[in-house]
């Protein structure tokens, strides 16, 4: 299958030639055709499998097809949970619309109004948005929803997680009933399963790449290592491998903020990135490690979603998520799209039972190395894991407990408990400043 096979225009064909890819992806192939043919969808695919083009593409088509209604107003309102999202998500629309004459804005909150005003003001055909600061505009009467053809929520069960559904919800209410549905999420958990329900109209279904599948490419490693001795591993690994790009993942904000200052102190040039730093901060810091002024950029889960940084060489899990998923979608930072890459995860006795889980996710054992000198002490009894919640503040949203569904329709495969998953929400909370 090539990109000519699906019927796209000329100018979609020509941007996409621009960036390289001639083959779609096995999501793009698949969910291309139904948003064409203006069916409703209900995605199964998380990133790193090319979903962004594979809803994007099809839309510019769509909109290039048919006269707008109401000049200025939003044809199209994508929400995504983060910051990041949304502005990779926009850019995307910015990179396969280039040769086509719509104007898109990405509206996410931690960073002033008025640009955002002004873009909503000058018109925008393609909307992107999370939604706590959509909902400002809108309160402010900033953005007006009544002409909107095509609706997609994008990454649906992390806004679960975040608590965005209340928001969600009201800003359902303020676009047409009449429109076209996007949903695509990694998991289905009931409550997305019961939105898609009052959302979508007879949706074409879509699966792909189970989470465990797109570890293909990417080398996985433990090392075992005690808790304390992490830091000097991480550093000499990084020395004697000469790792210049990085991505590193803590457990928390204040194990990203303490790990990065350690590296800086050990030479090796680093910043962390996570819900409680300015959007300017996390965009520079991001900018930089892209283009390997800073070797190592520590993350937080919630942080690093939708990170999309081409050939990521290695990704390292200074601590295991608590969620089994989000292993999954750490390592996806690496090996994408064809290009191969190294995952290794360091691992205290506190962490055996989360490393259990995660083999049991994706059915295999991951190789143990052992590094001389750094064997772990048999006398340290595991402990408690630190989460961080208490410096989190409230969690996000609420939970049902009910997250690894992996399709629709497949029953969910709860695996940590509810407990577990208010500390992501917690981690998340962080990231959808308004
Ligand atoms: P996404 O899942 O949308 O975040 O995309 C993951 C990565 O795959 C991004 O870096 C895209 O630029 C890249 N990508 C998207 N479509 C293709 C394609 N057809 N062939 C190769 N790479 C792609």
């Amino acid at each position: 299958m090539h990109f000519t096979d699906l019927g796209l225009r000329a100018e979609l064909l020509r941007a996409i030639a621009d960036q390289g890819y001639d083959t779609p992806t096995p999501i793009q192939a698949q969910a291309i055709p139904v948003v064409l043919a203006g069916r409703d969808l209900m995605a199964a695919a998380q990133t790193g499998t090319g979903k962004t083009a594979g809803f994007t593409l099809p839309i510019l088509q769509l909109l290039g097809s048919r006269p707008a209604v109401a000049r200025g107003k939003p044809r199209v309102l994508i929400l995504t949970p983060t910051r990041e999202l949304a502005a990779q998500v926009e850019e995307s629309v910015r990179t396969y619309g280039k040769h086509l004459p719509f104007k898109s804005a990405a509206i996410f909150g931690g960073v002033s109004m008025a640009p955002q005003l002004k873009a909503l003001k000058n018109g925008v055909d393609i909307l992107v948005a999370t939604p706590g600061r959509l909902l400002d505009h809108l309160g402010q009467r900033n953005a007006d929803l009544s002409a909107v053809e095509i609706f997609v929520l994008d990454e649906a069960d992390r806004m679960l997680d975040m608590g965005f559904m209340p928001d969600i919800r009201k800003v359902i209410n303020l676009i047409p009933k009449q429109k076209q549905c996007l949903l695509f999420s990694a998991t289905f958990p009931e409550e997305i399963r019961a939105l898609a329900k009052g959302l979508l109209r007879d949706p074409q279904t879509v699966e792909v790449a189970r989470p465990n599948a797109t570890a293909e490419l990417v080398t996985q490693a433990v090392y075992h290592v005690d808790k304390a001795r992490k830091r000097e591993l991480l550093v000499k690994l990084i020395e004697d491998h000469s790792w210049h790009q990085v991505l590193v993942f803590t457990r928390t904000k204040h194990g990203a903020n303490a790990l990065s200052e350690k590296l800086d102190k050990a030479g090796i040039s680093s910043a962390a990135i996570h819900g409680n730093k300015s959007q300017g901060a996390r965009t520079r810091a991001l900018a930089d490690f892209k283009s390997l002024k800073l070797n190592v950029l520590v993350a937080t889960d919630i942080a690093a979603r939708g990170l999309d940084i081409d050939q990521l060489p290695h990704v390292v899990n200074y601590e295991l998520p608590n969620v089994p998923e989000d292993y999954v979608h750490r390592i996806g930072r690496t090996g994408r799209a064809g290009s191969s890459g190294e995952a290794i995860s360091l691992v205290c006795v506190d962490e055996h039972s989360l490393l259990r889980d995660i083999e049991r996710l994706l059915k295999q054992n991951i190789e143990k190395r052992l590094m001389p000198g750094f064997e772990p002490d048999p006398s340290i009894r595991a402990e408690p894991i630190e989460n961080g919640r208490g410096r989190q503040g409230k969690p996000g949203g609420q939970r049902s407990g009910n997250r690894g569904a992996q399709g629709p329709g497949k029953p969910a495969r709860g695996s940590n408990g509810p407990a577990t998953h208010r500390n992501a929400a917690a981690h998340h909370s962080g990231s959808r400043g308004r």
